[in-house]
């Protein structure tokens, strides 16, 4: 499919959701000829004084929507619902989120509830506006009460810590985090160690200087315990040394393989406060574990969640994923009943996000997968509820297949406060090591300012100094929004 658009200001979201429609999507260029030769599909965006039109040629057949002009901020949007329309009109299934290419749809739904829109208007404003799903409303409007009670527990001045350890024993073919194997960065594992200990105590001084109150702990990556459990007592004894923890509503570890849980290393979470641990199948079907380069089997994961129920955390989450190479909607459907079996506090249920595809059968190939993945997560919905765990986040990542979404369940009183407040930008995350990305949040109002780290480790050990000097953005960044804080309440 070949994009053509003209006369939008940005057209960046009409690039995103013509990517869902149709993944194998190329964008015109200034000497890319209109009309392409006949066999080739394309689709016509274009905003013009007199009014707006898409025009999509697919499989030999055009249709084509046009409408009044509208004022500029509006463009996009509608032309947006234009191309949605024309889609589905061609034969593509209809996206749940609607024109929707954004990953937190949820904060839409805080945003119109903060203005005063009760269910049945923010219902038909999601369907009118953004074409959304039914289901996808009531979804969303479930979740966003349940994050409200959440957020309601973070406190004013409040901050969550990120701790980032980018190692894994393999990489699994899927993963798009970056992330490091452990073989190969084994020279660099000591001095990373050292140095993230000393990059938290810098930020538990800017949390010092500033009053500021800590409320969660996420030790996320690749996987935190791919370390050893010395390496890892140093950083939580570097966390204890550098925080006042007497505020914590949650302190997390992602131990997502079980190829890297003992008890050891449980133990010393254990013994560090560590309330909430994450052991991560992904599926429990070995030939799916094996299509994706995982060197473990099923039975590693129950027997490693055995060892970590007979220590003893509150929370327990277990991660699966939808449409796996391999895995069909049966073996799907198996998996979860295996991790239920289990008796974890939560389940989050995420669905593939594949690199790009190139070629048109790799685009049909995802359509076709698309039913499916959507099948596997519907199943999961249903059935997690069934099993009493209630959803609590969601969230969406580019190049989903479908453009479906991730979805976090717990058991009432089990949620994983770190998950909302970073998905709702509820309060500061400061975020430490390789790849992290810190995120300041202004008291009042909604600015959002980002502090990125190096990405891979050896950029981060070799490039301290800068780090450092990034981190006087945090106090200058606080120091302006207090000062705003101030000025509002004078102008009142
Ligand atoms: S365990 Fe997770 S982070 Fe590590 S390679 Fe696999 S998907 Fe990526």
């Amino acid at each position: 499919m070949i994009l053509y658009r003209e006369g939008l200001s940005s057209g960046y979201e009409i690039e995103m959701l013509s990517r869902m429609f149709f993944p194998v999507l190329t964008l015109a260029g200034e000497r890319t000829p209109f009309p392409p030769p006949p066999q080739e599909d394309w689709l016509l965006v274009r905003a013009a004084p007199d009014g707006l039109s898409v025009v999509l040629s697919r499989g030999g057949t055009t249709l084509s929507e046009r409408s009044p002009a509208v004022p500029m901020e509006e463009q996009e949007l509608a032309l947006a619902r234009m191309l949605f329309r024309c889609a589905v009109k061609s034969g593509c299934v209809p996206l749940r989120w609607g024109v929707l290419t954004g990953v937190r749809p949820i904060k839409l739904f805080h945003r119109m509830a903060a203005q005063g829109l009760d269910d049945a208007q923010q219902a038909a404003l999601m369907r009118e506006r953004y074409l959304l799903d039914d289901a996808m409303i009531s979804l969303a409007q479930e979740i966003r009460r349940s994050e409200q009670a959440m957020n309601d527990r973070s406190l004013p001045n409040s901050f969550s810590l990120y701790v980032s350890i980018p190692f894994c024993p393999q990489r699994c073919s899927y993963c798009s985090f970056v992330s490091q194997e452990v073989e190969r960065m084994r020279e660099l594992i000591g001095p990373y160690v050292e140095q993230l200990c000393g990059e938290i105590g810098e930020f538990g001084g800017i949390a010092r200087d500033l009053g500021l109150t800590l409320q969660t702990v996420y030790f996320g990556g690749g996987t935190p315990t791919t370390l050893n459990a010395r390496q890892l007592s140093s950083l939580f004894r570097a966390v204890e040394k550098s925080f006042d923890l007497s505020h914590l509503l949650e302190y997390t570890v992602e131990a997502g393989r079980p190829d890297t849980i003992d008890r050891e290393r449980l133990l010393a979470c254990k013994s560090a406060g560590v309330t909430r641990l994450s052991v991560n199948p992904q599926s429990m079907n070995d030939e799916v574990l094996a299509a994706v380069g995982r060197r473990h089997t099923a039975a590693d994961i129950e027997r490693a969640f055995e060892l970590v129920r007979s220590i003893g955390f509150e929370s327990v989450n277990m991660d699966l994923i939808a449409g796996l190479p391999g895995e069909s909607v049966e073996s799907f459907s198996c998996s979860l009943e295996r991790v239920l079996a289990l008796g974890p506090d939560n389940v989050t249920v995420h669905a593939l996000t594949l690199k790009r595809a190139s070629t048109l059968a790799q685009e049909q190939e995802l359509y076709e997968r698309r039913e499916q993945v959507a099948a596997m997560v519907d199943h999961a919905r249903k059935r997690v509820r069934a099993a009493g765990l209630a959803p609590y986040y969601l969230y969406r990542q580019k190049n989903t297949i479908g453009s479906l979404d991730n979805t976090g369940y717990a058991l009432s009183g089990k949620e994983g406060f770190y998950n909302v407040f970073i998905m709702d930008e509820t309060h500061t995350i400061f975020a430490a090591g390789a790849g992290a990305v810190t995120k300041l949040r202004a008291p009042r109002g909604d600015t959002i300012e980002r502090i990125y780290n190096y990405k891979f480790p050896s950029e981060y050990l070799a490039n301290y100094a800068a780090l450092k000097e990034r981190k006087e953005r945090v106090k200058r960044f606080y120091e302006t929004h207090q000062q705003t804080e101030k000025l509002h309440y004078s102008d009142v």
